[in-house]
């Protein structure tokens, strides 16, 4: 008989979709995550609040926790590591490190969803100062200090006055490997954009971007009411470097519009950087023996319409395993790929 349990690993946006879509269709279920805490990239760096209702990331995906804790038959295991996987679809067994103690799984398929990083934006191609000059921060960190009430700099923790977000830091970058387009960061800078001007009415809010790429139905959920509502200033310029001045920082690009150059002084620089396969992603992509694209994201097996299928059979992918991914879209590849876990488990032979 084929083992009827699907085993998720990673306990995000997409893992807790995966989960709870395995486990609604009647699976019994493992959640496997590394963290002491279920919830994802979200919970773990602190975000505020999430597209497209400003709610915030605690309740959204402590809902989806919670409801997932009530499900029958789901096994939750954190700090939890995958470090070995043997058999084939419907007979894995998976070996899970759990500090001291290890213990085996047995499943009939698996949903790998251990999500990306935060590109670093200290490379040494970047000309931006993020570990040199205090002012200048990434989305994460201006997520953690608006969910914390209090947007200061963190050189004298003064409220900026002047504070301008830089678009594409580690994204469409083909120096560095990066040609993507990340996906969200134009909507996620033009949502903290928007929740700086509320928080801080007086500071001037500027994004240099190279072309804005909105996503869907963000086009009129952020980004018209972040021009229209809260006057965040749009310039269409490319950002070389940023230099100290004083106690602001000079922002020095090009304005592509006016075809000039261009240097502006601000006291707070916000770093749009994008995504990269986690550490776990990598790392799991060896262990399960799944093939990676060249950016080192899981390779979908079948694009365009089966996103979730990865190179050996049994074993599915979601959310930002897969590639650059909002919410929406770890939603949707989470369910898709519980769904294919339990119907492949469903159809190998009993005698198998
Ligand atoms: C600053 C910022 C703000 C954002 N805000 C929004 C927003 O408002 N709206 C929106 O739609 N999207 C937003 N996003 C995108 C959103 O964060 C991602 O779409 C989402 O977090 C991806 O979910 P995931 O489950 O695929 O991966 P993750 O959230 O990265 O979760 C992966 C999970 O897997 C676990 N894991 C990793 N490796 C292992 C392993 N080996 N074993 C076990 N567990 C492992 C991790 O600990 C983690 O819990 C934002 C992104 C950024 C950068
Ligand atoms: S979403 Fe915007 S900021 Fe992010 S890589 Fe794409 S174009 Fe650049």
């Amino acid at each position: 008989m084929p083992h009827e349990t699907v085993a998720v690993i990673g306990g995000g946006p997409a893992g807790l979709a995966a989960a709870q879509a395995a486990s609604d269709l009647g699976a019994p279920v493992v959640l496997i995550e590394q963290g002491d805490a279920l919830g994802g990239t979200p919970i773990a760096e602190s975000y505020a609040s999430l597209t497209p209702h400003l709610e915030s990331a605690e309740t959204v995906l402590g809902r989806l926790v919670q409801r997932l804790e009530a499900s029958p038959h789901t096994d939750i295991l954190l700090g939890a590591q995958v470090t070995a996987c043997t058999g084939d679809v419907g007979h894995f067994e998976l070996q899970v490190e759990m500090g001291a103690t290890s213990r085996t799984v047995s499943c009939g398929a698996v949903v790998l969803a251990t999500g990306f990083q935060h590109f670093d934006p200290g490379r040494e191609t970047q000309m931006y100062g993020y570990y040199e000059f205090p002012d200048v921060i990434a989305l994460q960190d201006l997520e953690a200090m608006i969910k914390a009430g209090s947007i200061a700099k963190p050189s004298n923790g003064q409220a900026p006055r002047r504070l301008c977000f830089v678009q594409c830091v580690g994204s469409r970058d083909r120096q560095i490997g990066n040609e993507y387009c990340s996906k969200v960061c134009c909507g996620v800078a033009s949502k903290e954009a928007i929740e700086v001007r509320l928080l801080l009415p007086e500071c001037e809010v500027f994004i240099f971007y190279i072309d804005m790429r909105m996503y869907g139905y963000w086009e009129s959920q952020i980004y018209w009411p972040a021009q229209e509502r809260h006057h965040v200033q749009y310039v269409k310029g490319i950002i070389s470097e940023v230099l100290p001045k004083g106690d602001q920082l000079l922002v020095r690009g090009e304005d592509t519009t006016m075809g000039r150059p261009m240097e502006i002084l601000m006291d707070m620089v916000v770093l749009s950087v994008g995504m990269e396969p986690s550490p776990g992603t990598r790392a799991m992509a060896g262990v399960l023996g799944v093939e990676q694209n060249s950016y080192g994201f899981i390779a979908a097996a079948h694009p365009p319409l089966d996103t979730v299928s990865t190179s050996r059979p049994g074993i599915f992918a979601a959310g930002a395993a897969l590639g650059p991914a909002d919410l929406e879209d770890c939603a949707s590849t989470g369910a898709a790929a519980a769904a294919r876990a339990v119907s492949v488990i469903r159809s190998v032979p009993a005698a198998g």
